[in-house]
């Protein structure tokens, strides 16, 4: 009898170098992929940002598949309840789909496995989404690395990811398949009610086609620029592929070998390694973040070192000092500006991000859990693991952080990566008239000055809702309460 397999679709949005589609073209004679939205069973659940991208990469998916004779199948509800009753009502037998390595999913998949078992189905999970597996690294001790120096030391040398596979030619969907019980996209309720994410098409293309452009346009010399160019929020430093890892659109297989392949044109000498590690070992900090998250299943609530749960983080009643933050509105340019670049595009440059994070958790003093739940909501990378190792990261709280005592000045964080102040003039363009200099900081520019530049401070543009010297200090005060 002709075999059925059912491909599990969820952070692999891809034909290319994609374990489950390429299993199930050799085992069976028809392949039906499915999508099932199962949003409570997400642990925490992904925000409308993430959703945004999501319902455009499968619609994304979908093209591609139908372009292959095949097609997409949606459905939403209990995991396990809809794939058996896929099963069944296609005489499938086998369930392939790729591993999500975050806590709940891995618990959920092998509950799933189990009860689609007892049915005498069989869920086939294989790796797939990192270049190594995060359980089993271990340090001389046997124990998890918590430091990220000799966790890359250790997990550099031995990668050498397989070469990507390319997308299978032709899926002969089943035939009489339960085509008429897939839902249709729009009755997933991805996208929410309020479509203040409209603008974002402005910036992004969901999907693996896109995806895999953006990603051959990483040139060598992208690569070899990348170290000095990655920490200027104005420049188009970095490769802008967090999304499309995310949701697997992109095999991270694929995205490591451009970039240690990458070698510039006419160069017969040794590719440039600096440039072309340093981008290797950032794919590294997203492997040690899933490491982490191995170890500590509530990493995006809990700080990893433990003192920090008692630390006496300032009283906000009114909500007015998050507000101002998240609605960039705090009256240090740096921060706003990178507050209104997440608004607007649903992604914010690294370097801003520790630096918003830095003002949230230290000079405001509130919890870095609220920036983690904001940047759950508004970014369209969203990922559990590197969101929550950032915050802990920018907090001092997790594991190899910053030091609590390290306080990022968001004035001088300006000057030295936006000198000319070409990325606060972008996100706020009421600032554009003074000079490089002023722009990060306006509130030191004579009254003359912002008189001739239209601004009026308080209305135009917010003074600064804290005073950045006397915060610091208060940061480190209550730091040394919790450091006994
Ligand atoms: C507070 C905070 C929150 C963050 N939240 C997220 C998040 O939710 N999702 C996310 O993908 N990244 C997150 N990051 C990491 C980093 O900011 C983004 O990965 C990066 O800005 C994405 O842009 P890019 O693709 O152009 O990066 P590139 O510089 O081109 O890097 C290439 C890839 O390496 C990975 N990477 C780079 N830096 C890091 C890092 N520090 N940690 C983990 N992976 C990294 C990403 O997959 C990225 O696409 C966060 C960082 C901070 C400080």
């Amino acid at each position: 009898m002709p075999q059925t397999a059912i491909i599990w679709l969820r952070r692999d949005l891809r034909l290319q170098d994609q374990p489950a589609f390429a299993a199930a073209t050799k085992i069976a004679d028809y392949v039906l992929p499915l999508y099932i939205h199962a949003p409570h069973e997400e642990r925490p659940q992904a925000g409308a940002a993430s959703r945004w991208w999501l319902h455009h990469s499968l619609s994304s998916l979908r093209q591609e598949l139908r372009e292959r004779g095949s097609d997409l199948f949606l459905d939403s509800g209990s995991s396990t309840s809809t794939l058996m009753r896929w099963a069944q009502a296609n005489s499938a037998s086998l369930v392939l789909c790729t591993a999500i390595s975050e806590p709940w999913a891995e618990e959920r998949d092998n509950k799933t496995a189990a009860e689609l078992a007892q049915a005498g189905i069989e869920l086939r999970i294989t790796a797939d989404g990192l270049l190594t597996d995060p359980h089993a690294i271990r340090n001389r001790s046997n124990t998890p690395y918590r430091a990220f120096t000799p966790f890359w030391r250790q997990v550099r040398g031995q990668l050498n990811p397989p070469q990507a596979k390319p997308a299978p030619t032709s899926l002969p969907p089943p035939p009489g398949h339960a085509h008429n019980s897939s839902a249709e996209l729009e009755q997933l309720n991805l996208l929410d009610r309020v479509r203040w994410y409209d603008k974002f098409a402005d910036y992004w293309q969901p999907g693996s086609t896109a995806a895999s452009h953006r990603l051959a346009r990483l040139s060598p010399e992208f690569f070899a620029a990348y170290p000095d160019e990655r920490d200027f929020p104005a420049q188009p430093g970095t490769s802008l592929l967090s999304p499309h890892i995310h949701f697997g659109e992109l095999s991270i297989r694929e995205v490591w070998h451009q970039a240690a392949h990458s070698q510039p044109e006419n160069h017969s000498g040794p590719a440039n390694h600096s440039g072309v590690e340093t981008y290797l070992a950032e794919l590294g900090w997203r492997e040690f973040a899933y490491h982490l998250l191995t170890q500590q299943p509530n990493l995006h609530s809990y700080p990893v070192d433990r003192r920090f749960a008692a630390m006496p983080w300032r009283d906000d009643p009114d909500n007015s000092l998050y507000s101002a933050w998240h609605l960039g509105q705090t009256g240090i340019p740096l921060v706003d500006a990178g507050m209104k670049e997440l608004w607007a595009t649903g992604w914010m440059h690294n370097r801003v991000r520790m630096v918003v994070g830095s003002f949230l958790v230290k000079n405001l003093r509130l919890p870095w859990q609220l920036g983690e739940e904001y940047f759950r909501d508004t970014l369209v990378d969203w990922d559990l693991a590197s969101n929550s190792m950032g915050w802990q990261w920018v907090a001092g709280c997790g594991a190899d952080a910053a030091p609590y005592f390290r306080i990022f000045n968001p004035v001088r964080q300006g000057e030295r990566f936006d000198p000319e102040g070409e990325y606060v003039r972008r996100w706020l363009p009421q600032l554009g008239a003074l000079n490089k200099k002023q722009i990060h900081q306006p509130w030191t520019a004579p009254a003359a000055t912002l008189d001739s530049a239209g601004i009026r401070l308080g209305k135009d543009y917010p003074w600064p809702i804290t005073d950045l010297q006397s915060s610091r200090r208060e940061a480190l005060e209550a730091f040394q309460s919790i450091k006994g």
